[in-house]
């Protein structure tokens, strides 16, 4: 995650993220030793607080990570064995692994393929007796489609959590990611936009129960200390965590205005060159760019090239869900979800983060446009 070089450019740089707030980090920890306050506790309880607000959801509950985050969220919204959620080929695999562990059947849909989320035309055919929810992903960054997804839901009576991993600070038609879903989560793993200096997750909602249970799920099944309504996990946000997470989220209006600068630059830089797609910021979208993921002919090679030259790309995700051998069992083969498949074999992720200069961008783009320049009738 750090430059191994001064010439390389680092796909993430968390180092540079963390020089300028060390003091007021390094602070925040001597607090937690001086008192010793690990888990839960004051910083959690004003973290959640915060969060919330920034999300404009009624409440939030802070958890271990964003996997937990979406297990606790399907089973408070009640989900039992046997019961099918829906989803999107096209995500990483926490969405659906947290599914199958709180004893759901993880149901695949294609994406679309200018945004890459979920398409909600595909969503009410694969809905069956025994559906109960629907999970959009807001994929690098962008929300899916909301309105027809929720008009769906209502519809059909399913309830519907939004998997906004990727997505804090991101808005659909001006509401924020996280306040449209029954539920909604979160992970601040590292090298998320909002990420903590270890895991961390939230889960936000509007309904008090919900979340009342959510918070005895993270906690042993409690209600009390030590009074167990059900058996539950240990899933509990750390106090230091919560407290660096409180500094960061005063970054972080700053933070997205640099990615979306960066992007900005990534488009005007990459126009031209026939062989790439630069990503679709739809005009309901406030795309917050967790990554920035062109589509590129000869992909593999490409990333190849960049690599010589000190750049280092990610591939988000080179295969999908349904070819993974852990869903051989769910039996989709080879050809189910063209679209996410199509993807898998073009996408790139390029360098992305807030403290990346507009010198380094033209770079990145410079090297693109020189490897296709290349290869010219070859
Ligand atoms: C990162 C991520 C998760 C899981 O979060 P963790 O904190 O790593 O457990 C879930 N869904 C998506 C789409 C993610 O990108």
């Amino acid at each position: 995650m750090t430059a191994t070089s001064v010439d390389s450019i680092p796909f993430l740089d968390l180092v540079a993220q963390h020089a300028p707030l060390e003091d007021e980090l390094v602070e925040a920890f001597r607090r937690a030793l001086r008192t010793a306050g690990f888990v839960g506790g004051p910083e959690v309880a004003a973290f959640e607080q915060e969060f919330a607000a920034f999300v404009e959801a009624p409440g939030c509950v802070g958890v271990s990570n964003g996997t937990d985050a979406l297990m606790f969220a399907y089973l408070a919204l009640g989900l039992k064995p046997g019961d099918e959620v829906i989803t999107a080929a096209n995500t990483f695999i926490a969405t659906t692994e947290a599914l199958t562990h709180a004893g759901g059947v993880v149901r695949l849909v294609d994406v679309d393929p200018v945004t890459a989320t979920i398409d909600p035309a595909l969503i009410a055919e694969a809905i069956s007796p025994r559906t109960v929810g629907i999970v959009p992903v807001h994929l690098y960054g962008q929300p899916a489609d909301m309105d027809p997804i929720l008009e769906l839901a209502r519809k059909r009576g399913l309830w519907v959590v939004e998997d906004a991993a990727q997505a804090v600070a991101a808005r659909y038609k001006g509401r924020p990611a996280g306040s449209m879903g029954d539920l909604a989560t979160f992970s601040f793993y590292p090298g998320k936009n909002l990420g903590a200096c270890g895991e961390g997750g939230a889960v936000t909602g509007g309904r008090e129960d919900v979340l009342d249970r959510i918070r005895q799920l993270r906690e042993h099944g409690q209600s009390r200390k030590y009074y167990h309504e059900v058996e539950g996990f240990n899933g509990r946000l750390h106090a230091i965590q919560a407290a660096f997470l409180r500094i960061k989220l005063r970054h972080l209006e700053d933070w997205t205005e640099g990615r979306r600068r960066v992007a900005d630059r990534y488009r005007e830089a990459l126009s031209g060159i026939s062989e790439v797609e630069t990503p679709v910021e739809m005009p309901w979208a406030g795309h917050v760019h967790h990554l920035y993921v062109i589509q590129a002919e000869r992909r593999d090679e490409l990333q190849a090239f960049l690599a010589e030259r000190g750049i280092n790309t990610g591939l988000h995700y080179p295969l999908p869900l349904h070819l993974q051998n852990a869903y051989r069992h769910l039996g989709y083969g080879r050809g189910a979800f063209p679209v996410t498949e199509r993807l898998a074999s073009s996408l790139l992720s390029l360098p992305m983060y807030p403290e990346l200069t507009d010198d380094q961008v033209d770079r990145v783009a410079g090297a693109i446009r020189e490897f296709y320049d290349r290869s010219v009738g070859t």
